[in-house]
């Protein structure tokens, strides 16, 4: 059986992800879509099983698409789900050094190759990065989100909002969500 492992933040999930998963669900028998920790984005806005809910509402209709949340390293994760190979998305040449970089270090570290889908162009201005900033500021990323990542995005802000003008509180009651809190 072949297993292609599609890592990332996934902060959150977007069409231009949807589209990778879509695709790779046609080269593999069973896509494991992976929310990962990545050390190098200080906090998150969605936590571990946030990410991991969203993404499986959002996926339900491909089929051979399993989600997992973990916060290892990522040749780890492709030991344990028994992964053919990893996929990554790619955007522009601005992402392949990085890719290129990091395929060269998981296949050191385990021999898992990694295989990249380019993006088709409709998506490949979409960044989880840019899509946080626009749903910050109230505006409409529903061109760019499933539709329940922009219900989520719109309650975790209006959340965020309620929770900054409310801190005469004590303080410490709250689910707020991110600062950075350890995920699983
Ligand atoms: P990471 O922290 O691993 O970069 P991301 O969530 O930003 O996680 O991206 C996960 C994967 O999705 C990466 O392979 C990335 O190149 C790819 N990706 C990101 N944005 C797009 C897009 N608009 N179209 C296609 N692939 C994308």
């Amino acid at each position: 059986m072949k297993v292609g492992l599609f890592p990332g933040s996934f902060d959150p999930f977007h069409n231009g992800h949807l589209e990778i998963v879509e695709r790779a669900s046609r080269l593999f028998d069973e896509v494991v879509v992976a929310a990962l920790r990545n050390p190098q984005k200080s906090s998150a806005l969605f936590d571990l099983d946030e990410r991991k809910s969203m993404l499986e509402a959002v996926t339900e209709h491909i089929p051979g698409v399993r989600i997992v949340s973990v916060s290892t390293l990522l040749v780890n994760v492709a030991r344990d789900v028994g992964a053919t190979a990893i996929v990554r998305g790619l955007r522009a040449v601005s992402d392949f050094e990085a890719e290129m970089q990091m395929a060269q270090m998981n296949h050191h570290l385990s021999g898992v190759e990694t295989i990249f889908i380019p993006t088709s162009s409709k998506y490949s201005f979409i960044a989880s990065k840019l899509v946080r900033e626009v749903a910050h500021f109230g505006g409409d990323v529903s061109a760019f989100v499933p539709k329940i990542v922009a219900e989520q995005l719109v309650k975790k802000f209006d959340g965020k909002k309620a929770n900054d003008g409310d801190d005469r509180n004590d303080g410490d009651d709250g689910d707020d969500g991110d600062d950075g809190e350890e995920e699983t």
